[in-house]
């Protein structure tokens, strides 16, 4: 395997993009070695430029739950593009894409899409404010909710605690009515609220998939919940990872919890860029048109993206792939576990449906600051020899891995054989 024209490339692409990437978590900066450049996907499968083969475990980070250009999908979206790419007006799709996600969510009788999960998760948080009037919002410690400003604090890096920018750029204001809690932990979220009377909401990540997959314990959702109830703030769930991922009606419908606000993203456009936010009638009246907080969008609701979305969904709700995700995801572990035991390798798998990753740790971990025992050396030397085996991985140890439906037995044995190579290496170290 060699990955000559995707090291050209990169050089070339270091000219005018930055870091040759447009995201950094494409960067291969935790794992060393430069980025690979992908030529192609179809479904359980990608190609780089010098035609190396993957199973895709990153999916896009998500989107992709169907796998890459799913037939339906793709004949939606060519009979979109026939009919115009963008008109700044209302069109029938939108109306179509709304009700799918309304159904799923109980807690949504409205919706508003916009462009990306960033956007979903700021508009969602100015939502909270407009609605309750107060200005604080808590957040937990791990939990990724996009690169807005305000949560851009202890956002899966080392800042944990301390309500300072986990980014260069981002004023000490922006971040000042940002409180932190620890993750399963509902006495820190008390804390904050013993000691402020003005906080309008706390955001989750419902099922953690920014510092690795981290699980809620027994019902820290159910409880929050309720405690948020009593106190008159709003739970709102960035379900940008998990919705429709998790389960149809997302890590809500799985856990039986209803948040206030939820926010939408990644599946949701199927590789489209696509998010949303969304809550029951009486807080969605908030937003302009109906109410006074504005929030605005020349793409937002886009055709083609809506297009890929509802193809994607429908063909979602009719595969209904979840238990088949736990099945495959079962294997997966299986095979993370055997293989640390053989080679006598701490590691322990977090799996949630159908996002999971093994640490290289022998601590259990229920949050951020376990997360952190992971030995990154160990995951760097994996992540290498899982490539140069044929399976396709997010560059960091904490970033989830994703499964699509399209995984088939013969994926399942190709990444079976680079487990266990990428442990025998680990071993030899
Ligand atoms: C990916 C992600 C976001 C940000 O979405 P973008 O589309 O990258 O802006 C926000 N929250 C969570 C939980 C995510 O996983």
């Amino acid at each position: 395997m060699n990955f000559k024209k995707s090291q050209k490339l990169y050089d070339k692409g270091l000219v005018n993009l930055v870091g040759a990437v447009n995201s950094p978590v494409r960067a291969f900066s935790s794992v060393g070695g430069n980025p690979l450049f992908i030529k192609r996907g179809r479904g359980s499968q990608i190609i780089d430029v010098d035609n190396n083969k993957y199973v895709d475990l990153v999916l896009s980070y998500g989107p992709m739950i169907l796998g890459h250009r799913h037939k339906k999908v793709q004949k939606a979206v060519h009979k979109a593009l026939k009919n115009g790419y963008s008109f700044g007006a209302s069109t029938e799709n939108e109306i179509t894409l709304a009700k799918i996600v309304c159904d799923a969510f109980p807690g949504m009788d409205k919706v508003r899409f916009v462009n990306s999960g960033t956007e979903a998760v700021l508009s969602g948080i100015r939502l909270a404010r407009s609605f309750t009037g107060k200005d604080k919002i808590i957040k937990f410690s791990g939990c990724y909710h996009g690169h807005q400003d305000a949560l851009l604090v202890a956002a899966g890096s080392g800042l944990a605690t301390l309500s300072l920018p986990g980014s260069k750029g981002v004023p000490e204001g922006a971040v000042k009515n940002t409180l932190i809690a620890k993750y399963n932990d509902l006495d820190s979220v008390k804390k904050h609220f013993e000691e402020y009377d003005d906080i309008a909401g706390v955001i989750i990540e419902p099922i953690g998939g920014n510092m690795g997959v981290v699980i809620p314990q027994n019902n820290f959702l159910k409880e929050l919940k309720d405690y948020l109830l009593s106190k008159g703030a709003l739970l709102i769930a960035d379900e940008v990872m998990t919705g429709f991922r998790s389960k149809f009606g997302g890590a809500q419908e799985l856990l039986g919890v209803e948040a206030d606000i939820t926010c939408l993203g990644k599946v949701i456009g199927g590789g489209f860029p696509v998010g949303a936010y969304g809550a029951r009638n009486e807080i969605m009246e908030q937003v302009a048109p109906l109410g006074g907080m504005y929030q605005a969008g020349t793409l937002s609701g886009n055709p083609i993206a809506m297009a890929g979305g509802i193809s994607t969904l429908k063909e979602l709700k009719k595969q209904n792939p979840y238990e088949k995700f736990d099945a495959v995801g079962d294997r997966l572990s299986s095979m993370l576990l055997g293989a640390g035991k053989k080679y006598n390798i701490d590691v322990t798998v977090n799996r949630f449906g159908s996002m999971m990753n093994p640490f290289f740790t022998n601590v259990h971990v229920t949050n951020f600051e376990e997360a952190q025992t992971s030995d990154t050396n160990r995951f760097a030397i994996f992540f290498w020899e899982m490539i140069k085996n044929g399976v396709f991985l997010p560059p960091s140890q904490f970033e989830a891995w994703f499964l699509s439906s399209a995984i088939s037995e013969k994926d399942m044995l190709i990444i079976e054989k680079a487990i266990e190579k990428s442990f025998q290496k680990i071993q030899e170290q």
